[in-house]
């Protein structure tokens, strides 16, 4: 017998492979942080000292959450039921200039981690300020993120103007070019923040030096009509005739989408994120990922920051797109249980450019899974694994998350981060913007 480092027994394994199949009794086998093969549970090949029994549960790839601002954690409930404009403008970016440091991002990032652990994530992507305090937080933590640093024209606490952005996205890139968990991509804000010149710029070196692209777009009608009024063009149009559209572009919302944009976007192999919780809340639009998903578009999902969704809870997040999906089309075969799986895993990792390591549970890949228990009353029966997961599951159901072969969350309990001092920590910077705030 073959030693290995870890054997996971299960009731299910729900691979998400092209076939997605659904394995029953079937364990885990982990080496060197790669699944080194699926069998059933009573084979004798392997043998390992961590032989952990979970034929109660299910094991699932880890979600992938593909928009996230991590550090707004420490935002989370500050301003809610208005729309984005004044969100932003009233509310969300004051504060941002007046608390976002390195500390603020350190915590609220750690926050956000921990909170994306117990509810099954092991990967997402950021957007903020501060991105080498967000870096650190994913390093330490064990968790996987792609880092897409903000580039905005104006000036703010972490960059001066946009050419600053841009060019410490290209030493953060340097410096985390061959570590194992963290990629970087360059993040231009939306194309209403962001001037021609950088985005010409981030195209180009997009492309040398392979660096994906992710941004906000077609958020809401008023950023499409503004942008027709101011400049003649939808910012799509724009987009494209700066070179932008390509299989590397993460486009964030999109709620406002033509039969002619659709195309452009399969044309082009541009990835979609959904974030319906997030453009629910804002009443920002829809984006139809119906029409998306057929035309052959890459759809996959994000929770968008906490100040403005307010959790970052996926298995919410895929019901969410599911139910969304079937109310505004009028048809209930509208994005099944397993497409939202698929968007809250494989196809999360091919938006981000990871899709060899991660998204799917198949010999070969980094060990990236979460386990969920199934004796809980809401999932009781169970006569289809994909519709408990995706219309019955909560993510209080998660026992255990494992990213790269290493275990981050045991029978519930974070081993890597504390989840009582970060509570404090962020009672501690709720206080103190409360305060100011009020005065
Ligand atoms: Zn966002």
């Amino acid at each position: 017998m073959t030693q290995v480092d870890s054997i996971i027994l299960s009731g299910f394994i729900v691979t998400v492979n092209p076939e997605f199949e659904i394995l029953k009794n079937h364990c885990l086998v982990i080496h060197n942080g790669q699944i080194l093969a699926i069998l059933e549970n009573d084979q004798t090949q392997y043998t390992s000292n961590q032989l952990i029994d979970r034929t109660e549960h299910i094991i699932m790839p880890g979600l992938i959450n593909a928009h996230n601002h991590a550090a707004m954690t420490l935002l989370r409930g500050y301003a809610d039921d208005m729309g984005l404009m004044t969100w932003l403008n009233e509310y969300i970016w004051p504060a941002e200039a007046k608390w976002v440091n390195d500390d603020f991002v350190y915590t609220g990032t750690q926050l956000a981690i921990a909170e994306m652990l117990k509810s099954g994530t092991t990967c997402f992507s950021d957007q903020y300020f501060f991105p080498l305090a967000c870096a650190k937080a994913v390093d330490e933590s064990g968790m996987r993120a792609q880092i897409a640093p903000p580039v905005i024209d104006f000036a703010n606490n972490w960059a001066k103007d946009a050419q600053d952005h841009i060019d410490q996205t290209l030493a953060l890139a340097k410096q985390y070019k061959n570590h194992e968990r963290i990629s970087i991509a360059f993040g231009p804000h939306a194309p209403y923040t962001v001037s021609d010149q950088p985005l010409t710029d981030i195209a180009a070196l997009s492309k040398q030096q392979q660096l994906p692209v992710h941004i906000h777009i077609h958020e809401t009608a008023f950023e499409v009509n503004d942008a027709v009024e101011k400049l003649g063009k939808r910012p799509l149009a724009r987009l494209h005739e700066l070179g932008l559209l390509n299989k590397n572009l993460q486009a964030v919302h999109m709620t406002q989408l033509n039969d002619d944009e659709i195309q452009l976007l399969v044309e082009h192999q541009v990835s979609v994120v959904h974030c319906p919780q997030s453009n629910l809340k804002l009443a920002s639009g829809i984006c139809p990922i119906t029409a998306l998903t057929k035309a052959g578009v890459n759809v996959c999902l994000g929770t968008d920051g906490a100040a403005s969704n307010n959790d970052l809870d996926l298995f919410c997040e895929m019901r969410t797109a599911a139910l969304l999906a079937k109310g505004t089309t009028g048809d209930p075969t509208s994005i099944s249980a397993e497409q939202a799986i698929k968007m809250a895993t494989i196809n999360g990792a091919k938006a981000l450019g990871l899709s060899a390591k991660i998204g799917s549970l198949e010999v070969g890949k980094q060990a990236d899974f979460c386990i969920i228990e199934c004796n809980h009353l809401n999932t009781s029966p169970m006569y289809n694994v994909a519709s408990s997961l995706v219309y019955s599951t909560n993510s209080a159901q998660v026992s255990d998350v494992y990213v790269n072969g290493v275990c981050l969350l045991q029978d519930k309990q974070l081993l890597s981060l504390d989840e009582t001092s970060l509570m404090q920590q962020a009672k501690q910077w709720q206080l103190k913007i409360s305060q100011t705030s009020s005065t």
